[in-house]
């Protein structure tokens, strides 16, 4: 293990006092690993029942599980591929906590990829109101929106904006904003070298004024009594505490609430939470502000896309699903999509996605697209196999293969595991044509994981 640098120990001592040598005693131990159940796809049982490592429940979210030390392979599980949990460092399941979204509310998650927050959000709204998650960097942006696809999730906006774009034309729109903000990382150093390598206290102070930056973006897209939480994985004063009371400073229209949660202990600003290595998670600062003044709603009213389709989008529909078809359809160049209600104008935003996507027009026809299928439910569908997750046709079918189906399948077909939706394949002759994305598939040795590893 890469050596911690000597004066980031300095400042945890001096930030400590006694506790340090509680701090300092966990660096001999592993860190932690855990998971976030998907309510939107998975029951707790279904979880329980399948999944090969015992799981302990975590004090940072009611959905959150700690990994015991020998799980591996873990993005290789069906149950992953099919969204029913994403794999997160416990203690980063709090600033959603205390964000609490309800179903209903507009939430904008700021600093989204890749996607830990944005789908807890997402599994909190329980397909009600709207998700809009924006991350600046475009190919994280698109990490992003797989995870929000494979999870299931049906009223998101994707997009890759900066913060000073976005936030004023968004004005006044959000019930709650999460800033989750980039940072130094240390409360990383356990899991990753690269990130003890990167530490220095430029960065330290070169990330405290990208925060405050950020911050004075976040405030503009917040209503008028909305809730703003401040969020970090680093342990540093000047990026946690020291950057909310500048925020708060040059803002007294907002007041730092109480966090409203037992775990982790009182940060240095006492509303604040701040979770140590001894508080059972890697490392997190959480801070919950709420805006007081008035700030009416900006956003511009959304017109349609570019040409109505409601009669194709209909007959896709109703050709996989067993109910009757209604929604907002849009249809944007070749693709449709279902976007959720009340979504403002989004051009000139860096959208990817807005709402879910239905499938792509090709030579006349619409053909559906695999997020379809992951934010359905097996009794939804008019055909659809279900599968246990030991079986080798699951295996098969993650793998690319085609399946041996009954004769009497015929057309678009789900695939599900123990349950829960993980793709589509299209039948004739006894054959199922796989559809599961080349790109998502298991291939040999690859232990492709795009959660938190990716962070
Ligand atoms: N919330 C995410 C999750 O739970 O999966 C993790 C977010 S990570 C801590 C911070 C993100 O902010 C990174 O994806 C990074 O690319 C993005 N970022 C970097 N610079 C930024 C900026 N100037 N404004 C907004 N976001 C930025």
């Amino acid at each position: 293990m890469t050596a911690l640098p000597p004066e980031f120990q300095k400042r945890m001592q001096r930030m400590l006092g006694d506790a340090d040598a509680s701090f300092q005693d966990c660096w001999s131990r592993p860190a932690f690993r855990g998971i976030r159940r998907n309510p939107l796809k998975c029951g707790e049982e279904t979880l329980k029942a399948s999944f090969p490592f015992s799981l302990r429940p975590s004090p940072f979210s009611p959905l959150g599980f700690y990994l015991p030390e020998n799980a591996e392979g873990i993005g290789r599980l069906p149950l992953h591929h099919a969204g029913a949990f994403y794999v997160q460092e416990p203690s980063a399941s709090s600033a959603v906590t205390v964000l609490n979204p309800q179903p209903g509310e507009r939430i904008l998650d700021l600093c989204a990829a890749p996607g830990g927050k944005s789908t807890q959000i997402a599994a909190l709204l329980a397909g009600k109101g709207v998700l809009w998650s924006n991350e600046v960097v475009r190919g994280r942006a698109r990490i992003l929106l797989s995870n929000l696809e494979r999870t299931g999730v049906k009223n998101a906006v994707v997009s890759s904006c900066r913060p000073e774009r976005l936030c004023p034309a968004l004005t006044g729109y959000f019930d709650r904003v999460l800033v989750d903000a980039p940072c130094s990382g240390e409360g990383m150093f356990r899991r990753s070298e690269e990130a003890v390598r990167a530490w220095s206290p430029e960065h330290v102070k070169a990330c405290a004024s990208r925060q405050l930056a950020i911050l004075e973006s976040a405030c503009a897209a917040l209503k008028e009594n909305g809730v703003l939480v401040y969020s970090t994985c680093t342990f540093s004063m000047e990026e946690n505490e020291g950057v909310v009371s500048a925020f708060l400073e040059s803002h007294r229209d907002f007041l730092l609430e109480d966090c409203g949660v037992a775990f982790g202990r009182p940060a240095f600003l006492p509303k604040a939470r701040r979770i140590f290595p001894m508080d059972g998670g890697e490392g997190h600062f959480v801070a919950r502000l709420r805006r007081l003044s008035a700030n009416p709603c900006m956003a511009k009213t959304r017109q349609g896309g570019d040409v109505p389709v409601p009669k194709m989008a209909k007959a896709l529909y109703e050709v996989i699903f067993r109910g009757r078809f209604s929604g907002n359809v849009e249809r944007i160049r070749s693709d449709l999509f279902l976007a959720p209600d009340d979504l403002p104008q989004t051009d000139g935003l860096g959208v990817l996605r807005a709402g879910l996507m239905l499938g792509s027009i090709r030579t006349g026809r619409a053909e559906p697209a695999h997020a379809l299928f992951m934010a359905a439910k097996p009794e939804e569908l008019r055909n659809v196999l279900s599968f246990s997750h030991d079986s080798a046709e699951i295996s098969a079918f993650l793998h690319g293969d085609e399946l041996c189906v009954p004769e009497c399948l015929k057309g678009y077909c789900g695939v599900a595991v123990d349950g829960v939706m993980v793709g589509f394949g299209k039948c004739s002759g006894g054959r199922l044509k796989n559809h599961y994305p080349k790109g998502l598939r298991n291939l040999s040795c690859d232990t492709r994981l795009k959660d938190e590893s990716l962070k």
